[in-house]
């Protein structure tokens, strides 16, 4: 017999789990039949793939023990585990970051039951109810089965077994807490409650009492009874199926307390034959800016599960969505390689894309609080689509939302669209990290007082994304912040005046900041400050420049502003006015980093800027 130890993660591990999870001890059963039909899955796919079939019926078996030494049994006739594969799995933590992750849970959501098996440590729930486990396994294709004994705290032994067949016997010895689930009843309802969706039977085996006439026992007859459904739930009918029972689907297998928003069950017939069942969960998965995240949408063939760790089953952007997609015309050996160019697989890919788009829509149309929920998580996800699903644009324009000057909460560019005002050429926007900054930048004060509305837009990957969108219904999208915006409300005769009035002003103002501004324009459009700072159209907004620096991107300089002036202003006219070099390039060096200031961005030395700043005012 060998004797290992957990590793300290582990054990640490464990003791949170039991700790945290307590007041749902009863999960512990859904985790190992969950474990139980995975097993069933790779055997069904295994034996599938090398032409064989698997002996006998693909089963889950439940039997107890009661009186002094409670047990609960758990036996499945899948996959098995191997010595090293039993070391292995169950006794480290198979996702990396799950104990940081842990650790930094808040105490609500320590409690959240379902967190657990987002991070693959399902199994060591079983010892919140027992305080011993035993597991037998044999592994498919072998001839040796192995003994797997824990008490869950930091030990294990592993030593060879018996069993007739490959597949995974687990026996918990139950402790005070777990005594309750020796019960025909309490099992029987735990299954009906988190795994009647399991696709295959699972039976229950109790001793029954026989009766005479009189109701005197006369004995006690063993009994085997199948206790759930036992079909994949997105196999069977619309029409037969309740939210709820899609409810409870989804938050049994997709790991959530909450019920999804909302979902989408599909069965397409014709050149390609398939079903999907999506769901969109109420909170955004906690690794959705993770570049690792775990896809959400496993791929099933012919019912048979393939996997569920294949990220180009959507688009990126959708990452968010869980659910199954069940195809009929795919092989059942379809490898990752075949997957990425096989045309079955691109065409339920499309079909799913515009299905959860039109979804999106419908209800963007008709349930605006739902739609709303659906924005405050996934928004900006959606605004990546926008730039990474070119063949969607169109319709992904008129699902994402923006803040706005105008109304409070969010928009859409078609209400937007609807709200311009007479000879409105452009649809303007302004970019920024902080909404409130944003809503106070001087930009905004000539478009308030032409009472045009500017939408806010303070995600990282705004600039980026509607530079490259460019257009809404032919309207361009112009960013406030950015040079020659201004243009539209100019007649040419204007233009060309600004430029000759100017051309005093920039010459002073450019020669006395040299290589600091890319160039210096005249405003057309400031009325209460005497500068603000702009970048070419092309160029990230400065406050996006700023953001990229302290991101570290590498290698990034920016580009310098342009210093847009308002020629009006009695400081810019006593710069102009002046014949004190000195004067001159101190007053145009505060200009411009006061500029940069209400943009949020430091001056490069603050205390030169103080200093010149302090000059200027004695
Ligand atoms: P998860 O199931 O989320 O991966 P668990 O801690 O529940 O995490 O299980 C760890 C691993 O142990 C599983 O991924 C699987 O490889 C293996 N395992 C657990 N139960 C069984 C079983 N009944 N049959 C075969 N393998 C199993």
């Amino acid at each position: 017999m060998e004797r290992k130890q957990f590793k300290t993660e582990v054990s640490e591990l464990l003791q949170l789990i039991i700790h945290s999870l307590y007041s749902h001890k009863e999960i512990f059963l859904r985790e190992l039949v969950s474990n139980a039909s995975d097993a069933l899955d790779k055997l069904k796919y295994k034996t599938l793939v090398d032409g064989k079939t698997p002996d006998g019926e693909l089963r889950i078996d439940l039997s107890f023990t009661e009186g002094e030494k409670r047990t609960l049994t758990i036996e499945d006739n899948g996959i098995g585990m191997s010595h090293d594969e039993l070391s292995e799995n169950l006794g480290t933590i198979a996702r990396s970051g799950t104990k940081h992750f842990l650790q930094n849970l808040t105490e609500d959501q320590k409690k959240d039951s379902n967190l657990i098996g987002q991070f693959g440590v399902g199994f060591y729930s079983a010892f919140m109810v027992a305080d011993k486990v035993e597991v037998t396994s044999r592994a498919y294709g072998s001839d040796q089965a192995y003994k797997w004994v824990s008490d869950g705290k930091d030990k294990y032994t592993i030593e060879e077994a018996d069993r007739p067949v490959c597949g995974t016997t687990i026996v918990l010895h139950l402790n005070d807490e777990g005594k309750e689930y020796a019960n025909r009843w309490q099992i029987e309802n735990l299954i009906k409650q988190y795994s009647d969706h399991i696709a295959y039977p699972i039976y229950l085996a109790y001793d029954q009492n026989t009766y005479d006439d009189k109701y005197n026992v006369t004995g006690s007859e063993h009994k085997v009874e199948k206790i759930n459904s036992a079909a994949a739930l997105w196999t069977r009918s619309k029409s037969e199926l309740k939210e709820e029972d899609y409810n409870e689907f989804y938050k049994n297998t997709c790991y959530d307390s909450e019920n999804p928003l909302f979902y989408v069950h599909t069965k397409a017939e014709g050149a390609t034959e398939y079903t999907t069942l999506f769901f969109v969960p109420a909170k955004a998965p906690f690794d959705m800016y993770h570049a690792d995240y775990k896809p959400g949408v496993k791929l099933y063939v012919k019912r048979v599960y393939i996997t569920d760790d294949e990220k180009e089953l959507l688009p990126t952007y959708l990452r968010f969505v869980r659910g199954i997609i069940d195809s009929e015309d795919l092989p059942l050996n379809v490898s990752r390689e075949i997957l990425q160019q096989n045309r079955v697989m691109a065409n339920i890919r499309n079909a799913s894309v515009k299905k959860l788009l039109g979804e999106f829509k419908k209800i963007s149309e008709q349930n605006k609080e739902l739609y709303e929920k659906f924005i405050e998580q996934y928004n900006r996800p959606m605004k990546e689509g926008l730039y990474q699903d070119y063949a969607n644009r169109d319709d992904l324009l008129e699902l994402v939302r923006y803040k706005s000057t105008a109304v409070d909460g969010y928009t859409s560019l078609k209400d937007y669209k609807e709200r311009m005002v007479a000879d409105q050429k452009s649809i303007y926007y302004i970019t920024g990290s902080d909404e409130q900054a944003l809503k106070s930048s001087p930009l905004l004060s000539s478009f308030k007082e032409k009472g045009i509305e500017v939408l806010l837009m303070t995600d990282d990957i705004d600039d980026l994304v509607i530079s490259s969108v460019g257009k809404y219904k032919d309207i361009p999208l112009k960013a406030v912040n950015k040079s020659g915006t201004m243009d539209d409300f100019l007649t040419d005769d204007e233009k060309k005046k600004a430029k000759e009035k100017g051309s005093e002003v920039t010459k002073k103002l450019k020669k006395a900041l040299g290589d600091r501004v890319k160039e210096v324009v005249v405003s057309s459009r400031l009325t209460d400050v005497s500068a603000v700072v702009v970048t070419d159209e092309n160029d990230p907004s400065v406050q996006m420049q700023q953001l990229l620096k302290a991101m570290g991107q590498q290698g990034y300089e920016g580009s310098a502003p342009i210093l847009e002036v308002n020629a009006e202003d009695p400081f810019v006219k006593k710069i102009v006015e002046s014949k004190d070099d000195k004067f001159v390039e101190d007053a145009a060096s505060v200009l411009l980093d006061q500029a940069l200031l209400s943009e949020g961005v430091m001056p490069k030395n603050p205390a030169e800027f103080a200093r010149k700043l302090h000059s200027l005012l004695v």
